[in-house]
């Protein structure tokens, strides 16, 4: 399939922030043209800043960016999900605990019971037959929307450092680490190397870095997040537009030719 590339708005620098004033021509959601009605998206999600934290670090200018409602729209349940997912795995940071008690407010007004139940029902202590020590469960995550939101996320940021719309499908290694766990081999490496530039206006709860690497003719880009002061969610994908790792190039299977007489018309 291919993939179409939409250059939107001049790149004025690559560590800058994006003007805000700067309306962007399509919406990075769906990659059509932008055209009323239309609404801000927040990168990475509102949610994911709890509204007492809002309240005490006066916390106001967080990443826009204008897409068509009906896009924006599509993404609410998915991200309320991730971020319920992911709260119980935490451990007691400020943004962990903020969180918890919009939740617990949030129930007791009778909202989210549902998805409150959905998730902690994916909480298990016994697999398939296996107990486990009784400090540990396991989180089971609907891994559909956790790639969708995480995928979500790295393109409005992707827009907004470069001006470019990623392919809305695309594939993508995601790792999330819970803060009692070591993180996946690259991210330790990469942390060693002292490479990454940690981005992000409120550090407490959500860093990001970004990078890229184009080692003999592959071509690609390595993501992290930092969330909540505690969880680290990393990313890795192939640029779809210049990478020639045999796995890009490969235009399909080629089929040879029957041999005559072999298959019967
Ligand atoms: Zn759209
Ligand atoms: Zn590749």
């Amino acid at each position: 399939m291919p993939v179409v590339k939409v250059e939107t708005r001049e790149v004025s620098s690559y560590t800058g922030r994006m003007n805000k004033r700067i309306r962007p021509t399509h919406c990075y959601l769906c990659g059509e043209k932008l055209v009323e009605p239309t609404s801000v998206d927040h990168v990475p999600p509102l949610l994911f800043f709890p509204k007492e934290m809002r309240r005490r670090y006066n916390i106001s200018n967080l990443l826009t960016i204008p897409v068509h409602a009906a896009c924006n729209r599509e993404w609410q349940e998915d991200e309320e999900y991730f971020v319920h997912t992911l709260l119980p795995m935490t451990g007691g940071s400020e943004a962990g605990d903020a969180h918890h008690i919009r939740i617990r407010e949030k129930i007791k007004a009778g909202k989210n019971v549902f998805l409150v139940n959905q998730v902690m029902d994916e909480f298990k202590s016994v697999i398939k037959g296996v107990h486990l020590p009784a400090n540990r469960v396991a989180k089971f995550i609907d891994h559909h929307r956790a790639y969708g939101v995480i995928w979500k996320i790295i393109r409005g940021l992707y827009f907004h450092h470069h001006g470019v719309i990623l392919p809305k499908e695309w594939g993508m290694r995601y790792w999330i680490t819970a803060p009692y766990e070591p993180p996946e081999p690259f991210f330790k490496d990469y942390a060693d190397s002292g490479r990454g530039v940690s981005r992000g206006e409120y550090p407490k709860i959500f860093s990001y870095f970004f990078d890229r690497f184009q080692p003999d003719g592959w071509d690609f880009h390595y993501w992290g997040f930092h969330l909540w002061d505690s969880l680290i969610v990393t990313a890795m994908f192939h640029d779809p537009w210049r990478c020639g790792c045999p796995v890009c190039q490969f235009v399909g299977p080629v089929f040879p030719e029957s041999m005559e007489g072999t298959v019967r018309a």
